[in-house]
């Protein structure tokens, strides 16, 4: 059944949970053929195992480890969709990480961290895909941002940073993307996620891990909003979607 979802293939970063799990699951659901990536070696039984759940439903999934990190990897995962399905249609850049603190700590690997995986991870994947993109003369980006950019808080000027650096990168890809790609970015709120365990200031993450389960919605949420983005005819193009608690206020 045409669903605007269906038949697509769709490649997630940072799939092996969270909100690119929640996303991988609803999209597989609906018919989209997804390749999958994350890093962690751990984590990658995660990864074989929710891309088995989705075969095992019925679904296409492929999967890859992926460090965002590195562009061959992203490069790689392009190269993966491809082979294993013919095309790419969208890439959501999910990936990220979290490692707040307050600027004083002086923390320069985790800001050097968050720039490598949250800023220059995006730009690897635009690189990887935007030939493809331009080649097929169709492509979608979603680039997974943050409320923590459009409400600056203390102990989140670096993570903000680089989700701003990307929303700046987002806009400008849209304006130079013309009348066929389509680009969308998500700006999530509180989700109960595994993303606090990327903070290793214990007080930043307990006041973080509290306000989650007080507030946070879950990633099913978020793969909603996604899903509702991918949807839309070719000709309708959802530029920022924002989405958070009821009961947040900034
Ligand atoms: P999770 O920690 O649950 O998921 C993050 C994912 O990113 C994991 O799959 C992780 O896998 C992956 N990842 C981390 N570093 C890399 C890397 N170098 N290369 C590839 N994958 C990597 O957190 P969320 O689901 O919450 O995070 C998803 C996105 O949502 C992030 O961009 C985050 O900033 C954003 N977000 C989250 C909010 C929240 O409240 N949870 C709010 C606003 C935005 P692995 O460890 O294997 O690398």
């Amino acid at each position: 059944m045409e669903n605007g979802i269906s038949g697509k293939v769709i490649l997630i970063t940072g799939a092996s949970s969270g909100i690119g799990e929640a996303t991988a699951l609803l999209l597989a659901g609906r018919g989209a053929k997804v390749v999958l990536g994350a890093r962690r070696p751990e984590l990658l039984a995660a990864l074989a195992a929710l891309a088995a759940r989705i075969i095992e439903a019925g679904g296409e999934a492929a999967y890859a480890p992926t460090d965002v990190t590195q562009a061959a990897d992203l490069a790689a995962l392009v190269a993966l969709a491809r082979a294993r399905f013919g095309r790419l249609d969208v890439l959501i850049s999910n990936a990220g990480i979290a490692p707040n603190s307050p600027l004083d700590e002086g923390q320069v690997a985790d800001w050097e961290a968050m720039i490598d995986v949250n800023l220059k991870g995006v730009l690897y994947g635009i690189a990887a895909a935007l030939p493809v993109f331009r080649q097929q003369g169709v492509g979608h980006f979603v680039n997974v941002l943050s409320t923590a950019g459009l409400t600056i808080k203390p102990t989140m000027a670096v993570y903000a940073g680089t989700k701003n650096a990307v929303r700046a990168i987002t806009e400008g890809l849209r304006q130079e993307a013309g009348a066929n790609l389509r680009v969308t970015a998500i700006s999530p709120g509180f989700v109960q996620t595994n993303l606090a365990d990327s903070m290793g200031n214990p007080e930043v993450r307990a006041q973080i891990v509290a306000k989650m389960g007080e507030i946070a919605i879950p990633p099913a949420a978020v793969a909603r909003a996604i899903s509702f983005a991918i949807e839309q005819p070719a000709e309708v193009d959802i530029n920022e979607i924002v989405i958070r608690p009821t009961a947040q206020g900034g």
